[in-house]
């Protein structure tokens, strides 16, 4: 069956996934490998449901390298939701600091606030979110319950390239990080986080899925309120199946994991996606037409905010990438612009047809 290629998806999120595991998946729609069912028609409980629940976890366990005294929780409520459960689960209504590096850490602050006293460690609004503050220069109060952060700034295009060593800076509290939009794109420093969670639908599969990573002595502190629902302990307990997992969007994730395990891993991935960053960036920065804000050792791989120095061509610029097959590169409304994001599943070749496409505008335009 002769298939045209699909347009390149450049959006924030929900996003694109390997086409090789959308046509899985339509293959197995109906009847999973001879059962009879289609995958979101079976028990949760059901033998079939449990082996892919299994394999999906063995899978993300390999893939990050995550070590046996952490748990892997597959949850509902995505990345907003996490910001009461963290809270609901860690603080013990005590203190917590948030340093705010863009929108979500700032999301995450004021979600926390409403369960704990929330003091915000650094920030880089004076700099919009185009830098990220020095670890040195973190304001970690004693008794702090953990530390959050967001490792990958989505709206804003910041990224920490390295977690910071909360011991080397004097303080004992476990770091949370926010790695939604970066997780499985570069390994992660387990030695470094005491949890971290991401919503699926950047770079594991559908929305509806929340992944949780736990070291082992975090669980079982939740506050009297948390909604037992919600409460890592009763998961962890559970297997994930205290209540009924999103088995759909479960299974996606295991395909994908699959998927990245074929392509060589998170660091066959990590240097593709290096190579991904550095061709738009550059492209970017060589252009007069152009402008990225952000100060480049902060730059993010996965989301690129730019900005037409002549704003009055946004809209020519987003039809003329529809006529050839890019798509959803406007900006968020709170930063305006553009923004392309070059999840694991956008392969080099979208990076260049996006690239040809900004010299080509630049041109005519020019
Ligand atoms: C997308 C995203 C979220 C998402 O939250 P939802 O509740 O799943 O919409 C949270 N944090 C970051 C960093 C994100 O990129």
């Amino acid at each position: 069956m002769a298939s045209t290629r699909r347009p390149y998806n450049f959006s924030a999120g929900p996003a694109v996934l390997p086409e090789a595991v959308l046509r899985l998946a339509a293959e197995e729609m109906l009847d999973w490998h001879g059962c009879g069912m289609g995958v979101m028609e079976m028990s949760h409980r059901g033998r079939e449901f449990i082996s892919i629940a299994e394999r999906a976890e063995a899978d993300v366990r390999e893939l990050l390298a995550v070590p046996p005294q952490f748990r892997i929780l597959f949850m509902q409520g995505g990345g907003l939701g996490e910001n009461a459960i963290v809270p609901l689960n860690l603080s013990r209504g005590e203190r917590i600091d948030v340093v705010v590096t863009g929108s979500w850490s700032k999301k995450s602050a004021k979600e926390a606030a409403r369960y704990c006293d929330v003091g915000i460690a650094a920030s880089n609004e004076a700099d919009h979110h185009t830098t990220l503050p020095a670890p040195a220069s973190w304001q970690l109060r004693a008794g702090t319950r953990y530390v959050h952060l967001c490792s990958n700034e989505t709206i804003d295009g910041v990224e920490f390239q390295e977690l910071p060593d909360l011991k080397a800076l004097g303080c004992d509290a476990p770091l949370v990080i926010d790695c939604s939009s970066h997780v499985l794109s570069r390994p992660i420093d387990w030695s470094r986080v005491g949890l971290a969670f991401a919503g699926a639908q950047k770079n594991i599969g559908p929305a509806g899925l929340t992944l949780v990573f736990v070291r082992e002595d975090l669980l079982g502190h939740a506050l009297a309120i948390c909604p037992s629902a919600f409460d890592y302990k009763t998961v962890a307990d559970h297997g994930s199946m205290y209540n009924t997992p999103p088995t759909y969007a479960i299974y996606i994730a295991g395909l994908v994991f699959q998927w990245i395990k074929a392509q060589g891993g998170v660091a066959a991935l990590e240097a593709r996606n290096i190579a991904k960053a550095r061709l738009l960036y550059d492209a970017i920065d060589r252009s007069e037409f152009y402008a990225n804000r952000v100060a480049p050792n902060c730059r993010s791989r996965m989301n690129v905010p730019f900005f037409l120095r002549d704003e009055s061509l946004n809209e020519a610029f987003l039809a003329a990438a529809r006529e050839r097959g890019l798509l959803q590169l406007k900006g968020h409304k709170s930063v305006g612009g553009m923004r392309a994001s070059l999840y694991n599943a956008m392969p080099l070749e979208g990076v260049q047809a996006l690239v040809d496409h900004l010299n080509d505008f630049a041109r005519r335009h020019g």
